[in-house]
């Protein structure tokens, strides 16, 4: 966008794509964020982002995913996926009675309380609240995320598979689990971690070694940079009645202590990396694009033959073919020879457009090192 039209103040407004004769073709509305300029919501000229539109959306995204709504063992989870229900910008999430809403422009923001009316009239709830992801003069977050409905106190017990987690909604970017990983974390239960040592790279609060620890792992060893996720992995081993104390839980940089478990001869049966796209630590910079390959080299050296690695990326950079070719590059390198097990992108209730392929952003694949 020209610095002249920015200057206008245009976010959220509609933009209708006509063909060069002036037929109408497709709506939209602006809104700037790192996807693009905006996003078409409807081909019907008569359209607009009324209440009753944003019901209809809602209530056909409820629809999509009535069998989550009638699991009793998970009460967390996404009701409304953006683009992939059909209107980019902003999602839903559950946390049992409570909605959490994702707001990414400025534009979308400006459309916000017909939004919540729709969602309120379609699906009642306790509380809302929110987390703008955009910047606002020059920041992103609120020092409070309450919008409407009764304040909650947090942190609340969420079910997911039957496992349980704290989850604040009103503490930071982050809520306490990133819930598009559900389908993964109840593999590695199910079938990865039986009588196996794991090692969880980037573990935040630990939902992975949970899941590890339940499934009957020997040991988990938990590693994030984040002084904060070692009272939060605390507390999720102990919701599920695991002691914690028989886990190790180490905050520090995940490449220290590749070193350290190097140097002390430490390897795993399990290691599950799942890095973020971008980080800026005090050493050193970690970017997917380029640093994935070399993540996994060093995850290589501490896994023992037969031994598993989950590789996952939220990076909507790349995609699926790409990652395996870093693998492929990784395992190459290190003279290592590996089985692609399965491999897992979103769950039905983060559902992707498939014209627009960054949408499927994650990609974990199980790889089985064979020597
Ligand atoms: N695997 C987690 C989510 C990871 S989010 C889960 O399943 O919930 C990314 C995490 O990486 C953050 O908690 C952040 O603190 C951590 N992190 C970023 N850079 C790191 C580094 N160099 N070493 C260790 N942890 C890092």
């Amino acid at each position: 966008l020209s610095p002249a039209l920015r200057e206008l103040k245009t976010e959220g407004v509609y933009v209708d794509l006509m063909t060069p004769e002036g037929v109408f073709i497709a709506r939209g509305y602006h809104g700037h964020q790192n996807k693009g300029y905006g996003w078409v919501f409807t081909q019907d000229a008569s359209m607009y982002l009324t209440t009753d539109f944003l019901r209809q959306l809602f209530s056909d995204a409820i629809g999509k995913r009535q069998k989550l709504f009638h699991d009793d063992e998970t009460t967390a989870f996404r009701l409304f996926n953006g683009e992939g229900d059909h209107l980019g910008g902003v999602t839903v999430d559950l946390y049992n009675d409570c909605a959490l809403v994702q707001w990414y422009s400025l534009g979308i923001y400006e459309h916000r309380e017909k939004i919540l009316d729709a969602l309120e009239a379609v699906y009642p709830v306790k509380a809302i609240y929110q987390k703008k992801r955009f910047r606002e003069g020059g920041k992103y977050m609120d020092a409070d995320d309450f919008v409407r409905g009764e304040r909650i106190e947090f942190p609340i017990l969420v079910k997911e598979n039957g496992v349980l987690f704290n989850v604040d909604l009103n503490d930071g970017p982050m809520t306490g689990i990133f819930l598009d990983q559900r389908e993964v974390r109840q593999r590695i239960r199910e079938q990865y971690s039986k009588g196996k040592t794991m090692l969880n790279a980037f573990s935040y609060t630990g939902a992975f070694s949970v899941y590890a620890a339940l499934g009957g792992a020997d040991q988990t060893t938990s590693v994030d940079l984040a002084k904060r996720s070692l009272p939060m992995t605390i507390a999720q081993f102990s919701a599920n009645g695991i002691d914690f104390e028989a886990q190790e839980i180490r905050v520090m940089d995940v490449f220290n202590y590749f070193d350290y478990a190097l140097k002390h001869a430490l390897t795993y049966d399990l290691v599950v990396l799942d890095p973020p796209s971008f980080a800026r630590s005090k050493k050193r910079v970690f970017s997917v694009q380029k640093d994935y390959v070399k993540l996994l080299e060093q995850a290589l050296r501490l896994t023992n033959d037969g031994g598993v690695i989950v590789a996952s990326t939220n990076y909507s950079g790349f995609d699926m073919k790409k990652f395996k070719q870093f693998i492929k590059r990784a395992f190459h390198n290190q003279h290592a020879t590996y089985k692609i097990l399965e491999t897992y992108t979103q769950p039905e209730d983060f559902p992707y457009d498939v014209t627009f392929k960054e949408s499927q952003y994650l990609k974990v694949v199980f790889i089985k090192k064979l020597s």
